[in-house]
């Protein structure tokens, strides 16, 4: 069976193509009924948090995707965060120094900018010269002397191809002459990511490497180093990318990139899960909407695109409305809650067992023009506020209309009449009010809708009348007529 991680580095929001990541790697597993590993990767110990950490954790969670074995959890190959794993790191270093496999260079930042300037300077390569590469012992207590602190360089081969088959990208080939010496433990004994990568993937059994396309070229220089430390190398397929919609790199120019965000703007795990599914991933046949089961069912490697996926917001909106949709007011109030109440329109000492049951009844009128919670904001004053302005003067000119009045009138009467408001019954109310009137349909809904909430345009009147009740409706009939 086979065995695949997720690798995060802690060091910032958990931004939505590492919850791609995650899931292409979860789907795989789940599919395979292999094993998914979490991994931390912290070895950047500056920008390395527990917040962070929490916070991926939980995004994880919230999404829907659990793990079988990493932190939290355990497993037999642990420890799975690898600022805990540097005495095992430090075992395979001293193995590859003993080899001549890597070695101790001294080199300061210093001398190694001014080595990168020289050679851009005669229009070449910067590449590390390999100036430590054969120190004598003379040399090297010289600069153990003068108290400088050695990081270990990996001794590059040279003349080699590297060559795999990337499992979305096919075979891939790097010359390992344009690589260069580099730093695999820096001077304060922590290991770079390249080298913590491939011992922690061999350690622990990792059969799939399944991560984001900007690690590709990170690929030969770690291939070279399971090679150097007789590990048997995985299998490696490189997710594409995440665009804009102007096809340019994902960034916070294009709105919000974390899954917390998402979170917050009430969209819910489902609906973001199957997006991300479709980031990348081309199901067979025309189907958009996948639960997390048929996401399994359906999902394979194979199909997962080697061009870059563009974020679409507008798809990501269209999919979330079916969800929402299909979900309980109940759920969506909940969602929309924190958002009414940093608005304004409640506050929370205020929120009776009463006015929680009123909020839903209100996102129950609504809730089919929503793609996700925040966007109650955008529906709220009609339903909280019974003073309003007319949104225009056309608004305002249809109350004047010669006929008007006349409507109004009878519409008064009868809900002053109407015994229970309810949907059915306002519903019924308004046909028998055009029917009675011999008026087109129009010529009833628009102006009471106006005088209601100044609009010209809103939720269906069947649908608002009994959320505001007879008496608020009855009272803005009369203001908006005075
Ligand atoms: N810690 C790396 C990252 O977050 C993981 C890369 C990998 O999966 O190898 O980008």
């Amino acid at each position: 069976p086979i065995r695949v991680r997720f690798a995060p580095s802690p060091t910032g929001p958990f931004h939505i193509g590492g919850a791609r990541s995650a899931l292409f790697n979860w789907l795989l597993a789940k599919k395979q009924s292999g094993t998914l590993i979490l991994r931390i990767e912290d070895t950047d110990r500056e920008r390395s948090t527990k917040e962070s950490e929490e916070n991926i954790k939980e995004a994880l969670r919230w999404l829907g995707m659990d793990w079988d074995e990493g932190i939290d959890v355990g497993g037999e190959y642990g420890p799975y965060r690898q600022t805990e794993r540097l005495e095992i790191y430090r075992q395979y270093t001293e193995k590859l120094l003993a080899e001549g496999l890597a070695y101790h260079c001294y080199c300061t930042d210093e001398e190694l900018e001014a080595e990168r300037q020289n050679q851009l300077q005669r229009g070449e390569t910067p590449l590390y010269s390999g100036r430590c590469r054969h120190l004598s012992v003379a040399e090297r207590d010289a600069f153990e002397q003068e108290g400088r602190k050695p990081t270990v360089r990996f001794r590059v081969p040279e003349n080699k191809q590297i060559v795999f088959t990337d499992l979305v990208r096919g075979t891939v080939s790097f010359e390992s002459n344009g690589i260069g010496d580099y730093v695999i433990v820096k001077s304060d004994g922590i290991p770079v990511y390249n080298y913590a990568v491939v011992m922690d993937d061999a350690l622990m059994q990792i059969t799939h490497v399944i991560r984001a396309e900007e690690h590709l070229s990170n690929t030969p220089r770690q291939i070279l180093l399971y090679e150097a430390l007789g590990f048997s190398v995985p299998a490696f397929g490189h997710i594409s990318l995440i665009l804009g919609k102007d096809r340019t790199k994902m960034s916070k120019r294009h709105g919000a990139t974390s899954v917390e965000q998402y979170r917050k703007l009430g969209y819910l795990p489902e609906a973001l899960v199957n997006f991300l599914a479709l980031l990348g991933w081309a199901p067979v046949g025309e189907q958009e909407i996948f639960s997390l089961d048929e996401l399994i069912e359906q999902f394979s490697i194979d199909r997962v695109a080697k061009n870059p996926a563009v974020f679409d917001v507008d798809k990501l909106n269209w999919i979330n409305a079916q969800y929402i949709k299909k979900s309980s007011p109940e759920r969506i109030a909940e969602l929309a809650l924190p958002h009414l109440i940093e608005a304004g329109y409640i506050k929370e000492d205020e929120l009776t067992e009463e006015k929680r049951a009123w909020i839903v009844q209100f996102v129950a009128a609504i809730q089919e023009h929503l793609s996700y919670a925040a966007q109650v904001l955008e529906h709220a004053d009609i339903f909280f506020h019974d003073e309003f302005a007319f949104e225009s003067q056309e608004a305002e000119a249809v109350l004047k209309e010669e006929e008007i009045p006349a409507v109004l009138d009878k519409f008064q009467k009868k809900l002053s009449a109407l015994e229970t408001i309810d949907a059915a019954g306002v519903q019924a109310l308004l046909k028998g009010l055009v029917k009675e009137l011999k008026l087109p349909g129009k010529k009833v809904y628009m102006p009471i809708r106006i005088a209601l909430t100044g609009k010209m345009h809103g939720p269906e009147l069947p649908h608002f009348i009994p959320v505001i009740g007879k008496e608020r409706a009855l009272r803005r009939l009369s203001a908006s007529r005075s």
